[in-house]
Parts: structure tokens; sequence; C-alpha cells
């Protein structure tokens, strides 16, 4: 997996700065989130990470190869919404296949792959069933598992959560942790909610009005005032 680098980073809508001058450094195989409240930026940063929005000023780096101008399918990320977005008319299976069968892996590798990645979100026994027939939380399994199966440089996730009740949030985040260390992919989570950030985290980047006021550790973050 990939070091990935933010170098001054500005995103402009018109007159309007949704990001002002943004610089980050996430390790390889680190658990690092964005926070802060709705609006500050967090998704049209990651959607530039993606390769979904471009980048007006700054430069971004995967390791040391640059990749601004690299567009989203040719960059090794896998991504999770908040809004599920799994094919609906596609089973479990054929979900998680999706991006193996564009990748051109023969039909045994594919299904090993996807077999693999169903029993690490823990949905193997869901293979044939369509999303309308899978809970919000298994639907969100079943986009995790499409994400990590291509075995992604650095693994996206916008608010991922934040459909669920409480409870199952509370399981999925400890569930998407000890994936991500088992995995040792380098994440990039975003999030408004500070208690999921500090539970989730190996560090946090602390983002308003489209600045970084602050990263560090759970702890560093935890202990300001
Ligand atoms: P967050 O993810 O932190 O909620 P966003 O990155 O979605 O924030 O948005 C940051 C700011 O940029 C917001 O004020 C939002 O309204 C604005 N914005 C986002 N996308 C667009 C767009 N396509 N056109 C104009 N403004 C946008
Ligand atoms: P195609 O669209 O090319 O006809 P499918 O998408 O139906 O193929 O299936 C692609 C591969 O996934 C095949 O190897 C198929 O056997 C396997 N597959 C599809 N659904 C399931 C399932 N529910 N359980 C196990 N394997 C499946």
């Amino acid at each position: 997996s990939y070091q990935v680098s933010i170098k001054g980073v500005s995103k402009f809508y018109g007159n309007f700065t949704a990001l002002n001058n943004v610089t980050l450094e996430i390790q390889k195989g680190e658990f690092f989130t964005l926070l802060g409240p709705s609006g500050c930026g967090k998704t049209t940063l990651l959607r530039m990470i993606a390769g979904f929005n471009t980048i007006d000023s700054g430069e971004i780096y995967f390791d040391d190869m640059f990749i601004n101008n690299i567009p989203a399918h040719k960059r090794n990320t896998g991504m999770v919404f908040q809004n599920y977005a799994v094919f609906p008319h596609l089973n479990v299976f054929q979900n998680v296949a999706y991006g193996l069968k564009a990748r051109k892996f023969n039909v045994n590798t594919i299904n090993a792959k996807v077999e693999e990645a169903l029993k690490l979100v823990q949905i193997s026994d869901m293979k044939a069933r369509r999303p309308s027939q899978l809970s919000g939380g298994q639907q969100q399994r079943v986009a995790l598992a499409r994400a990590i199966v291509i075995q992604p440089d650095v693994l996206l996730m916008d608010e991922p959560l934040s459909n669920l009740d409480a409870k199952l949030r509370v399981q999925m985040r400890s569930d998407i942790k000890k994936l991500q260390k088992n995995l040792g992919i380098t994440t990039i989570y975003v999030t408004h909610d500070q208690e999921e950030a500090l539970a989730i985290s190996d560090r946090i980047a602390v983002m308003c009005d489209g600045t970084v006021m602050q990263v560090g550790t759970p702890e560093d973050i935890y202990k300001k005032p």
C-alpha cells in the first residue's frame, strides 16, 4: 500500500474556497481520519484523492508518484460511500466480482478472491441475495468487500456508518478497524463523529472551514481543550 502526500491543496467553487492550502502526510498502513463538521471540506478532499474532483492548486502523491493527472480508474483505490452504492440488479457475489471482471481476472481467481473478501466481511452466507434483501449494515459490508477485493493501495471511506443505528455502528466500527489492520491497507476515513474518529483512528486531522486545524493521535486530540 501507499503513503499518501497532500501538499498545499486548494479547491475553489467560484468565489468560495472549499479547501485552503491543505497539507497532510498519511503513512503506509495507517488508519487516518478527516474529522470535522458538515461543510468543512472532508468529502472534497477525499474525492480529490480518489480522482473524482480536480485539484485547483497543490499536489497529491502516492509514494513518490505525482497523481494529480491520473484518472480515477487508474489509481488503485477502493471507495466506500455513505449511501451503500451497491448495484441493485446484481447479487452480492456479482457486486463483489464486478471490479475483478473489469480487470479481466480469470473465473477461478475471481471466485477465490470474492469468497475471501466475503469471508473477511462476514457475509459468505449471503452470496446469492440482492441488495434489496439485505439490511443497511449488510449492504455496507458488500460495499466494503467490493472495495477491498481489488487489493487497493488506498482505501477511502466517506461516512460509511452514518446511516446505521448506534449499536450497529459500534460493531461495524470494530470490524472495519480489525479488517484494516489485518490487511494493512492505508486508509483515509471521513466522519463528523468525534467519538467514532477517536475510537477507530491511528491519527486524525481536525478540519474546519477548508483548513486543517490540528493533526494527531486520538490521545493528542482528546487531551487538547
Ligand atoms: P464535508 O464533506 O466536510 O461535509 P464537502 O467537502 O462536501 O464538506 O463540502 C465543502 C464545501 O464545499 C461545502 O460548503 C459545500 O457546500 C461546498 N461544495 C461541495 N461541492 C460543491 C460543488 N460541486 N459546487 C459548489 N460548492 C460545493
Ligand atoms: P456472467 O454475468 O458473466 O454470466 P455472473 O456474474 O453470473 O457471470 O457470475 C460470474 C462468476 O461468479 C461465475 O463464476 C459464477 O459462477 C459466480 N457466481 C455468481 N453468483 C454466485 C453465487 N451466488 N455464488 C457463487 N458463485 C457465484
